[in-house]
């Protein structure tokens, strides 16, 4: 069976990648998320096996000891990774999605060249400062620090191949499903 292509999607916290993903995700019924496992504790609605797998430090760090992982990294004090047999596994039963940071993002693309690297961005810098301040779940502290990463984040924008504005959640995930629906037929 002809396997499934590999798309990445990056973008700061508050660009409201989670609502765009999930219109994504209805667009296709080919495409599959990959559920990365992290040591964050969930957030209210969040559950395990379907948004991650909420491990403990000492499971996190068994899975690098026995190399399970395509990639991984820590971010914001928590550990995130991708684990790699279940990106295998889903990769042949159709085409696979990963949200993760840039930083993930590029190594992935180091162990497969064929990945699409998808960044989405906030309208502006005032408007991303505007949702992240309109979540109210979220220190001045806390704010700052997402700031500062967003912006960072943005500047890694230029490595990706496509880059989508976030204006309007269905627009940007009709845009992003183009993207996928051209490479997706591609041989
Ligand atoms: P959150 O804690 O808000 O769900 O995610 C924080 C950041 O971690 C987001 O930018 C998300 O894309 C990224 N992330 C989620 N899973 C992974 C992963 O498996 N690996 C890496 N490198 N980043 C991830």
């Amino acid at each position: 069976m002809k396997k499934g292509k590999l798309f990445i999607i990056s973008g700061a916290s508050g660009v409201g990648k989670s609502t765009v993903l999930s219109k994504v995700m209805d667009g296709r019924s080919d495409l599959q998320f990959s559920v990365s496992a992290t040591t964050r504790p969930p957030r209210p609605g969040e559950q395990d096996g379907v948004n991650y797998y909420f491990v403990t430090n000492e499971a996190f760090e068994q899975m690098i000891r026995e190399d399970a992982f395509l990639e991984y990294d820590a971010h914001n004090q928590c550990w995130y990774g991708t684990p790699a047999a279940q990106v295998e596994e889903k990769l042949q039963h159709g085409h696979v999605i990963l949200d993760i940071e840039p930083v993930g993002a590029f190594n992935v693309q180091r162990k497969r060249p064929d990945a699409t690297l998808i960044f989405i961005e906030a309208p502006s810098w005032e408007e991303l400062e505007r949702r992240l301040r309109g979540r109210g779940d979220t220190s001045e502290e806390q704010i700052a620090i997402r700031l500062e990463r967003a912006k960072w984040e943005m500047e890694q924008k230029e490595k990706y191949h496509y880059v989508v504005v976030n204006d309007q959640a269905d627009a940007c995930a009709d845009k992003i499903l183009h993207i996928i629906a051209e490479k997706a037929d591609m041989e």
